[in-house]
C-alpha cells in the first residue's frame, strides 16, 4: 500500500449541520455530518486503519485529494501548474481606447487621464502583430479585450476593424477567438448591437461608479435606475453575451435592497443566468469591514438566480504572469499588465508588429511566480490564489505586509473560505454519496 499523508491544503468548514471536507488542490470535497467530524479526522490522521477498516472511504479521500501519496510535494505541484497556465497558448491581448483602467488597489478600479483614439499607423502595426503573434507563437485561443470608458465611439471605427481582422487571421489558423468589452457605457443603436451580434463577443464588464455621488442617495437612486435601463436593452438584444457589472460604491452606504429589487424587476430569471454583480468598495480602509457586506449581497444575487460564477472556483494566473498577455494602448505603448499604476508603460509595438521593451523597466515580464515569498509559499490558500494580490502591492511600490488572513479573493472580493463556501453549495446538487454508509 501507498504511503498516505494528509494533503496541506484541506480545509473543515462548517455549513449547515454538516462538515465540508474541501482540498484546494482538486477543488473537490466530502460533506459529512457534523456528528461524523471526528472519524473522518481519524481517517485523515491515521489512513492504515482507514484501509483497514473502511477501504471505500478511503478511495474517496484520496480521489478528492484529501490524503495524497507522501512523496508528493504540492508547492512543487503548484509551481507545475502555474508554469503550464503561464505557457498556455492563449493570448490575452488589452487594446485600451480613450481612457484606460487604472488598479488604484487590488480590487478597486477606476479611470485615469485621457489618452487618444487610435492612429492609422496604430491600427495596422496590432494588424501585423496579430498576423506574426498567432503564428510565431502556435495560439490555439485570443482573447481581445477592448477597454475604455468611450468604447461606444469606437465601434463602428477601431474596434469594427481589428476585431473583424482578427476573426479572420484567427479563421485562417485555426484558433479560438473571442472579444470581451470593458467599459462605462455601450451603446445600443441599431448598427452597434448588430456589429456587436456579429462578432465573436463573449462577455461585455459595465462598471457602474456610485462613488462620485457621495452619500446622496436620491442621485445615486436615480444613476441606477438609468443604468438598468440601459442594460436591460443591451440584454435583450444580446441575449447570448455574459454581462459582469462590477459596481464601485462605499459599501455602507450602497442600498443594495433597492438595487437587488429593481434588477429582480428589470430581469426575467432567464436573462440574470447571463448576468453577474460584483461590489467593490472604493475606501481600501472599508474591505475587510465590508467583506460580510459583499458576501451577503453576493449570496442574495445567487439565490435570485444571478450568476455569481461560483463554480469558476479556479486559480486565475494575473495576466501580468502569464507569457501570452499584453496590453497596448491608443497611441502604440505596450505594457505587460491591464492596470497602469502611473507608470509609463514599458514597451511599444513596432509597424512591423513587433513588441520592443525598454529593458530598464521590464521587471514585469519575469518568469518568477508572484506567488514566491514566504508569505504565498505559507498559505494554505495558495493553490485557489496563486497569489494575485502580491502584483498589486509590488507594482504600487509599497511593502504593505497584509496578512495572509486579511487577503480576499478576486473577482468576489471576500475570504478564500467564503467563496469555497458558495462553490460547494454551487456544486451539492451535483454531489453524488455512495461512501458515507462506511463511516
Ligand atoms: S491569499 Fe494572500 S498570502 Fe495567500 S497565496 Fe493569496 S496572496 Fe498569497
Amino acid at each position: 500500500m501507498l504511503e498516505l499523508k494528509e494533503s496541506r491544503y484541506n480545509y473543515r468548514l462548517h455549513y449547515d449541520d454538516q462538515v465540508l471536507f474541501f482540498n484546494g488542490m482538486t477543488r473537490q470535497f466530502i460533506p459529512v455530518p457534523l456528528f461524523l467530524q471526528e472519524i473522518v479526522e481519524s481517517f485523515l490522521a491515521n489512513p492504515y486503519k482507514t484501509s483497514q477498516e473502511s477501504p471505500r472511504f478511503l478511495d474517496k479521500l484520496k480521489s478528492t485529494g484529501l490524503l495524497i501519496d507522501k512523496s508528493i510535494d504540492e508547492i512543487e505541484v503548484i509551481r507545475e501548474r502555474h508554469q503550464q497556465a503561464r505557457n498556455a497558448a492563449s493570448y490575452e491581448l488589452i487594446l485600451t481606447l480613450d481612457e484606460p483602467f487604472v488598479h488604484q488597489n487590488r480590487s478597486e478600479i477606476s479611470l485615469a487621464e485621457n489618452r487618444s483614439a487610435m492612429s492609422e499607423q496604430v491600427r495596422q502595426s496590432i494588424k501585423r502583430h496579430l498576423d506574426r503573434y498567432v503564428v510565431q507563437h502556435h495560439l490555439q485561443q485570443l482573447q481581445l479585450e477592448w477597454l475604455g470608458k468611450g468604447v461606444h465611439q469606437h465601434l463602428q471605427h477601431e474596434i469594427k476593424e481589428i476585431s473583424e481582422y482578427a476573426v479572420n487571421v484567427c479563421q485562417a489558423n485555426k484558433v479560438d477567438f473571442q472579444i470581451g468589452i470593458t467599459t462605462h457605457y455601450l451603446s445600443f443603436k441599431e448598427q452597434d448591437v448588430a456589429l456587436l451580434k456579429k462578432l465573436p463577443v463573449r462577455s461585455i464588464r459595465l462598471l457602474l461608479d456610485l462613488s462620485n455621488q457621495g452619500k446622496q442617495h436620491v442621485a445615486k437612486e436615480e444613476v441606477v435606475v438609468t443604468f438598468l435601463t440601459h442594460l436591460k436593452q443591451l440584454v435583450t438584444s444580446l441575449p447570448d453575451v455574459l454581462f459582469i457589472l462590477l459596481i464601485q460604491s462605499d459599501i455602507q452606504s450602497f442600498d443594495f435592497q433597492s438595487f437587488i429589487q429593481s434588477m429582480n424587476e428589470q430581469f426575467s430569471e432567464q436573462e440574470r443566468v447571463n448576468i453577474s454583480v460584483f461590489v467593490h468598495d472604493e475606501l481600501s480602509a472599508s474591505r475587510q469591514n465590508g467583506a460580510s457586506l459583499r458576501e451577503d449581497m453576493l449570496r442574495r444575487l445567487y439565490q435570485s438566480g444571478y450568476n455569481q460564477q461560483w463554480e469558476d472556483l479556479l486559480p486565475m494566473l494575473c495576466s501580468g504572469e502569464k507569457r501570452h498577455a499584453y496590453t497596448m494602448y491608443g497611441e502604440g505603448s505596450v505594457g505587460k499588465c491591464a492596470v497602469s499604476f502611473n507608470q509609463t508603460a514599458p514597451g511599444y509595438v513596432t509597424t512591423h508588429g513587433n513588441i520592443f521593451w525598454d529593458e530598464t523597466t521590464t521587471r514585469m515580464d519575469s518568469d518568477i511566480p508572484f506567488f514566491e515569498n514566504m508569505r504565498c509559499l505559507s498559505c494554505k490558500h495558495l493553490p485557489l490564489c496563486m497569489g494575485q494580490c502580491i502584483p498589486i502591492q509590488r507594482i504600487q511600490g509599497e511593502d504593505k505586509v497584509v496578512a495572509s488572513s486579511d487577503c480576499l479573493l478576486p473577482p468576489w472580493g471576500i475570504s478564500p473560505e467564503s467563496a469555497i463556501r458558495n462553490y460547494c453549495s454551487s456544486m451539492m446538487e451535483h454531489y453524488v454519496d455512495d461512501d458515507k454508509s462506511e463511516l
